[in-house]
């Protein structure tokens, strides 16, 4: 055990500079408190995620969980993510229709299943089978939070907890009219969510780009091979983002407890804190 620990959160990179996020801000900053008072207490890091995560999703200020808008036919899909960076365990869902927390049901098929992803009707029959928390009536539980930039709300948490392990968790309600069945980089580990060793990492923007430069694994894999420091990893990675032609950020800490949260858009919703002090909560530069 040690007395470092750190912790980011995301509500996307979807941010417009038109606009306030007063609402979303002291929402993140009282859950940034309460994430990082529960690091300090010695939680371990996959709980810490799980909990933030899920506040976020109930929220409905972010686009994931209550806050998700529809796809083109009218219905609301969700995806999710879970790494557990002391095992490399991870579960996601993808397509996952009337369940209130998709990362709580993603950190069930981590520990219930041998999966790592379930997709559609066989995500819903897991959730409903493992008893997870659903949602009455779609059409009054969703209150479609306005993001800015399309397909850039999803939310995110990475941790690193005292005995020195990492966790990163996702949730998105993906691009707004998206196609039905659509799926993108939020539950794919190694894309939109990973956590190692080295480094936890939870990501956010336009999805497609995400998968092809393979986002949350290379941070970590350009600390490992490249030699690279956290911030220069990351920063890397989103750089490859914007040069094809995409949008969009990441939150990132490591093993040591450095923190980082670069983009490549307007802005994006976040929340840093550190046992070192850092306590920040900005939506823009
Ligand atoms: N990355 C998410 C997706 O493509 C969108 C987001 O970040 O809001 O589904």
């Amino acid at each position: 055990m040690t007395s470092t620990w750190a912790l980011a959160l995301h509500g996307g990179a979807g941010a417009i500079a038109e606009r306030a996020y007063k609402a979303e801000e002291e929402h993140m900053a009282a859950l940034l408190d309460r994430g990082a008072a529960m690091l300090a207490k010695g939680m371990s890091a996959l709980d810490v995620v799980t909990a933030m995560a899920s506040a976020l999703e109930a929220s409905g200020l972010h686009v994931a969980g209550k806050g998700a808008a529809p796809n083109a036919a009218g219905v609301v899909e969700l995806d999710a993510s879970v790494m557990d960076g002391a095992t490399r365990a991870a579960g996601a869902v993808a397509a996952l229709q009337g369940f209130i927390s998709p990362v709580r049901v993603a950190r069930g098929v981590m520990e219930k299943t041998s999966h790592v992803l379930l997709v559609g009707p066989g995500a819903c029959a897991f959730a409903r089978d493992q008893e997870f928390e659903k949602v009455d009536d779609p059409k009054t539980y969703y209150v479609p939070a306005e993001s800015g930039l399309p397909g850039a709300g999803t939310i995110g948490a990475v941790a690193l907890d005292t005995s020195g392990k990492l966790a990163a968790a996702t949730s998105t309600g993906g691009l707004h009219g998206k196609m039905p069945g659509r799926v993108g980089d939020t539950p794919i580990i190694g894309a939109g969510c990973w956590a190692d060793e080295r480094a936890a990492v939870s990501c956010t923007g336009l999805g497609e780009y995400f998968m092809r430069v393979n986002a949350a694994a290379d941070v970590s894999a350009r600390i490992a091979y490249a030699g690279q420091s956290l911030d220069q990893a990351a920063a890397a990675v989103i750089d490859d983002v914007r040069k094809l032609g995409g949008y969009g950020g990441l939150i990132a800490v490591d093993a040591k407890g450095n923190v980082t949260a670069p983009f490549a858009s307007q802005g994006m919703k976040r929340g840093l804190a550190s046992s070192v002090g850092l306590r920040e909560v900005k939506t823009f530069k």
